[in-house]
């Protein structure tokens, strides 16, 4: 089944309030096995609602329409869902009735505009509404459904689940999609999309569906299956494929984070962490420890801003920070290495870089970072380029660091 989805309000066009209806129908649509191809959102006008009608997707079988309703708008969308279906609107006396119990049972008087909510078009199904005295409507042309509902969000969930969802499921036996997502760092979505290309061909071939969503430093990968979960064992399978693919990219699927891996895997081989930062100022210790039970494996973490502080606390030689600077793969390696010896954990992790917008020069220009990662008897650094912009340089800093550890620890 092909859905749209078209909400009404000036309030939403204006951004006074943030459109939660579509994001809730677009995904229990999804769910029920409904694919939503378009979501409009229109202003109170009534040349605007009879445009929407008109242009439908020649695919769509059902548009669910939300909001201008109520006595507030005056019902601007009824009145004109009943021009656009050629028909009249005539009292509904069960839904008078349930109106003056409504008030009755409030103890508060009927205005007239609560009396037209009972003013309904002849020729529609008419969707009871428990929790408000707006009703929904339920009209069909041409093989084509259009619901309309109130836009009060508590109103048209309960509609929806109690009157739209069971009557679609019957009218079209929709088989339930199913969605499984998996979470990679450190490459862009045009590199992964190259680089996966034979694995993303087949995965569509088989009938999957395949999105890439991407957000600052990660892009997610959703395999969709309009089966249902029948498939998760066959999504699990090129999930697996994708693993060996891309190992250093792939850290985690659903709603895991990088803490909550990387604790799992400290966890797992019985390992203590430390850190020792000079760009993220903390951000990564305070990252780390954002999954809770972090006492287990994080013992503590060191923030060496200045020079003096690298040498101090850290242990890192002077000559070095004279011969290389403070930004740089040797003093990324000693920060880690000193900082794994005071600390006395098994693993230490050292960010140092230019954060920007200040500071950078032509051969260290801002968002160059170096981090490091000392274990056992391995020191080793990597040498990142982000952008100039400083918040964003030290988040894709905490996010490359825990990546790469995360993959570190898998291969120890
Ligand atoms: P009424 O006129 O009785 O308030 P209605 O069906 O006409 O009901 P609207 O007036 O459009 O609905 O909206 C009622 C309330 O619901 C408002 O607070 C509005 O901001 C909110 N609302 C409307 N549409 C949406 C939407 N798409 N997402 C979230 N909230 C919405």
């Amino acid at each position: 089944m092909i859905a749209e989805i078209l909400s009404i309000g000036d309030e939403l066009l204006i951004g006074q309030t943030i459109n939660t209806n579509a994001s809730w129908i677009g995904q229990e649509m999804s769910k029920m096995g409904a694919r939503v191809i378009r979501v409009s959102t229109i202003s109170d006008d009534k040349n605007e609602i009879i445009h929407s009608l008109q242009n439908l997707n020649q695919e769509t079988n059902c548009l669910i329409i939300t909001g201008g309703l109520g006595p507030t708008k005056d019902d601007i969308t009824k009145h004109t869902l009943c021009d656009f279906f050629k028909t009249e609107l005539e009292i509904h006396e069960p839904t008078l009735k349930k109106i003056q119990a409504f008030f009755a049972a409030r103890n508060r008087p009927m205005l007239e505009s609560n009396n037209q909510q009972a003013a309904l078009p002849k020729d529609c199904t008419i969707l009871n509404n428990n929790y408000g005295t707006a009703s929904g409507m339920w009209f069909e042309k041409n093989n084509v459904i259009i619901i309309s509902l109130p836009g009060v969000p508590y109103e048209m969930k309960g509609i929806m689940t109690e009157e739209v969802f069971p009557r679609l499921k019957s009218k079209f036996n929709l088989k339930s999609i199913y969605h499984k997502t998996a979470l990679t760092q450190g490459i862009g979505e045009s590199f992964l999309a190259e680089k996966i290309k034979d694995w993303e061909n087949n995965v569509r071939e088989e009938g999957f569906g395949l999105a890439y969503l991407p957000s600052p430093g990660m892009v997610k990968l959703r395999i969709t299956s309009y089966n249902g979960q029948v498939d998760e064992t066959k999504i699990n399978g090129y999930f697996q494929e994708l693993k060996n693919i891309i190992p250093e990219a792939l850290w985690g699927f659903e709603q895991e984070t990088l803490p909550e891996v990387i604790g799992k895997l400290l966890t797992k081989k019985c390992m203590t962490l430390g850190t020792v930062e000079s760009c993220t100022g903390g951000l990564l210790a305070n990252t780390i420890v954002s999954n809770s039970g972090a006492s287990h494996y994080f013992t503590g973490g060191l923030v060496t801003y200045s020079n003096d502080q690298k040498h101090q606390l850290a242990n890192v030689s002077v000559d070095s920070i004279l011969n290389h600077g403070a930004v740089s793969e040797e003093v990324a390696i000693e920060m880690a290495n000193g900082a794994k010896e005071r600390l006395g954990v098994d693993l230490c992790i050292a960010t140092t870089g230019i954060a920007g917008p200040n500071g950078g020069s032509e051969d260290k220009p801002v968002g160059l970072v170096w981090i490091a990662i000392a274990f056992k008897d391995k020191r080793i650094g990597r040498k990142f380029q982000f952008g100039d912009n400083r918040e964003r340089n030290m988040q894709m800093t905490v996010l490359s660091a825990l990546n790469w550890l995360r993959f570190e620890l898998e291969n120890l």
